[in-house]
């Protein structure tokens, strides 16, 4: 059931979902199992599980949604790229993903096999974009919930903002019911991506991407790769605690803080955080946002596996 806090207003509810990756090692499930059981309490909308380039987590991203099924009540989003396979092994995918108990699929390219910057060639065999793999797993699993992406900076593949809104649109008008987008920390970038889109028949829910950033170093590498800029003065903010994680920690918490209250004040009331399998950043900005958790525990122990 959807968190039912009201934004500062008042008025409208606000929701939130968070985004894991599967984990490699029995410690890192560990630590994945305790995000979800301290962040599930607080009724997000749904708990999406990321899929490797080139669908190289398939089995551990299928675990790990199948887990979340059974020892949660927050219904898990699988995501799934067609790059690098052919349409049978990703429709087996969707398949396996149906039979799990999954209702969610977020649908996407993927990177090409180069990495970042590498030319995008469609498997011989394979779905040949984003907005057919969308239309594919409707017409299969027309029950399914489709979430998409959305890049405000734009994709780094992106030869326009134009071409970046007809993919979009495509995506779309193919059957997705949502974006989720790219993160980003200048909330200019997402207003006026909005307001493009709304403009150009685009009304799905463009739900905002959120990074905290408990290591700055780490997320401007990953920034620079996937096209999200950094202002300076978010830059200044992190200046001098290279080697200060608990300082760091603090000012992650006020910054993104800082980020989700002001889009409240735009009116934004739906948030997706990319946790990168930690909890205690997102739950405090949650908290911010009014949420608490839920009486009755919505994970059950993992020992109950
Ligand atoms: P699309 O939305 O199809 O295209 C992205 C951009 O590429 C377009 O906006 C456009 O600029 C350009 N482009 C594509 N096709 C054309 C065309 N025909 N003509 C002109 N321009 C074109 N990656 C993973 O491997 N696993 C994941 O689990 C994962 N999860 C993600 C979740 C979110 C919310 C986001 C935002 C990204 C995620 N990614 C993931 C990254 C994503 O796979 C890469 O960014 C990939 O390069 C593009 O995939 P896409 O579905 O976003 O592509």
């Amino acid at each position: 059931m959807p968190n039912k806090r009201l934004s500062r207003s008042g008025r409208r509810p606000i929701r939130v979902s968070f985004e894991f990756f599967p984990p490699k090692t029995p410690e890192m499930e560990d630590s994945l199992w305790r995000a979800v059981q301290r962040l599930a309490p607080l009724q997000p909308n749904f708990m999406s599980v990321t899929y490797g380039a080139g669908g190289s987590t398939r089995e551990r991203t299928h675990a790990t949604v199948a887990r979340m099924v059974k020892e949660t009540d927050i219904p898990p989003a699988a995501h799934l790229t067609c790059v690098s396979a052919t349409r049978e092994e990703v429709d087996a995918v969707v398949d396996s993903y149906r039979e799990a108990g999954v209702r969610h699929i977020v649908a996407l390219r993927g990177d090409p096999a180069g990495g970042v910057g590498a030319k995008f060639e469609p498997h011989p065999g394979g779905y040949g974009s984003t907005a057919e793999l969308v239309s594919g797993i409707r017409s299969r699993a027309p029950e399914i919930e489709l979430s998409v992406s959305a890049y405000p900076e734009r994709h780094p593949e992106s030869p326009s903002e134009e071409a970046d809104f007809d993919v979009l649109k495509a995506k779309v008008d193919a059957g997705a019911n949502r974006a989720i987008t790219q993160f980003f920390f200048d909330n200019a970038h997402y207003l006026r991506y909005v307001d493009k889109a709304r403009a150009r028949g685009i009304h799905i829910p463009i739900v905002p991407g959120i990074v905290p950033v408990s290591n700055f170093r780490q997320t401007a590498s990953f920034a620079t790769r996937a096209g999200a800029s950094i202002p300076d003065w978010f830059a200044a903010r992190f200046e001098g605690l290279e080697d200060d994680a608990p300082t760091r920690q603090l000012i992650a918490a006020s910054v993104a803080a800082e980020q989700v209250l002001d889009l409240v004040d735009h009116g934004v009331t739906d948030f997706h955080f990319y946790t990168m399998n930690k909890a205690d950043l997102v739950y405090a900005i949650c908290h911010l946002l009014g949420l608490r958790p839920a009486r009755e525990a919505t994970a059950k122990p993992a020992a109950a596996a």
